[in-house]
């Protein structure tokens, strides 16, 4: 996916995995890496859930999880599935009962850990449901709640703990000869949580779901993620991810592609390249950037946009997006499309003009792929 032949410092070969099904979404194998989010309304309420899966998948999210902790949010489960255009992952802790019923209401994906639910029995009626709905099955260990015997033999939460956790609950699977399963090791520790992927990532070939889990806010949580993640992702490990922000499931959508987008990984919407600005630059290259990342929300369509506050960097940079604009003298500066220099533009209509040129550029981009995808 991401080989690129020219400049093969950027590769980053991936491990190989089982590839499974979240609903329509493929997870594993040459799949792309999928961007998850989860819902934070009262799942009960279908129509502030559905709302918000929505948002989450404008922004991006390939997969969207709602927690169903009662039968009035399995019940609700079936018209959020309905409603939604993304799969939906029902999120279990404990109730058999619970995963039986969102397995019925259409969840693409059960999130429940079979070793936790009880006895054989209910392990096999779950696995049952599962098979009979076509729902895969995330486990998914957390270091907050690892079982009471791997916390004696362990001491504490450590790598090692959560592997094993996780490994017992795959085996379950295996004994009822259930293999549409994909696996998450998270603590809310980089390095705890980096290092039990790299062991479980060497211990099983199912597709991995990375995370580092209650992250935190915003910027200090997406700092942590890019870290953790963006680590393991370097390494070629990880075939979905969620970043778990105290902010809006948008938040997280938006901060998962951009750790990403900056590894080559997957490509979305606008990439904008712009400077720090400094005494030189020839406009607010900050202001300027703010309003045109917002502006620009809209595309999707993966390409580049510099925005340069003077021709120390500018020019440069111009050459390797497809628009650019560099600041000049008098108010004004330089345009440059498909890497060369265009024209020249006020700063005061700068925006406007830089946002028709990267719709142009995108339906460009569009129609080429449709041309392309039809020969
Ligand atoms: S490109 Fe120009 S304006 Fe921007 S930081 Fe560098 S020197 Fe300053």
């Amino acid at each position: 996916m991401s080989h690129n032949p020219v400049r093969p410092w950027r590769n980053i070969e991936r491990r190989k995995s089982r590839r499974i099904m979240v609903g329509n979404v493929p997870v594993g194998g040459d799949a792309p890496i999928s961007v998850q989010t989860m819902t934070n309304t009262d799942t009960s309420d279908v129509a502030a859930t559905v709302a918000q899966v929505q948002r989450a998948a404008e922004a991006g999210a390939d997969i969207v999880r709602v927690s169903t902790p009662d039968a009035a949010a399995t019940k609700a489960l079936k018209e959020i599935v309905r409603e939604s255009p993304v799969p939906i992952v029902a999120d279990i802790h404990f109730h058999y009962k619970r995963a039986i019923e969102a397995a019925e209401a259409g969840a693409a994906c059960l999130r429940i850990n079979p070793g936790n639910i009880g006895d054989e029995k209910r392990v096999a009626e779950v696995v049952k449901a599962a098979k009979d709905h076509g729902c895969s099955i995330r486990i998914g260990v957390n270091a907050g709640s690892l079982e009471r015997d791997l916390l004696e033999k362990y001491g504490e939460p450590c790598p090692d703990a959560m592997v094993e956790s996780g490994l017992d609950h795959i085996r379950i699977l295996q004994d009822h000869d259930f293999h549409e399963f994909k696996i998450s090791v998270k603590a809310s520790d980089v390095f705890m949580s980096a290092a039990a992927y790299q062991q479980l990532a060497d211990a099983t070939d199912a597709p991995i779901h990375l995370g580092i889990t209650e992250a935190g806010g915003l910027m200090s949580g997406t700092v942590k993620s890019a870290i953790g993640l963006g680590n393991l992702l370097w390494m070629g490990i990880g075939d979905t991810l969620r970043v778990s922000l105290s902010a809006d499931p948008v938040e997280e959508v938006k901060m998962g592609f951009e750790i990403l987008k900056s590894l080559g990984l997957r490509h979305r919407g606008v990439n904008i390249i712009s400077c720090p600005s400094c005494a030189r630059q020839g406009f607010d290259v900050i202001k300027t950037v703010e309003i045109l990342e917002k502006r620009l929300e809209h595309i999707k369509t993966p390409m580049s946009l510099s925005i340069i506050g003077c021709v120390v960097n500018g020019p440069g940079e111009a050459l390797m997006t497809d628009v650019g604009f560099t600041g000049g003298g008098a108010g004004a500066g330089m345009v440059y499309l498909a890497g060369k220099q265009s024209h020249k533009m006020t700063n005061d209509q700068m925006v406007d003009h830089i946002v028709e040129q990267v719709e142009k550029r995108a339906e460009e981009i569009e129609s080429a792929g449709a041309v392309e995808a039809a020969e």
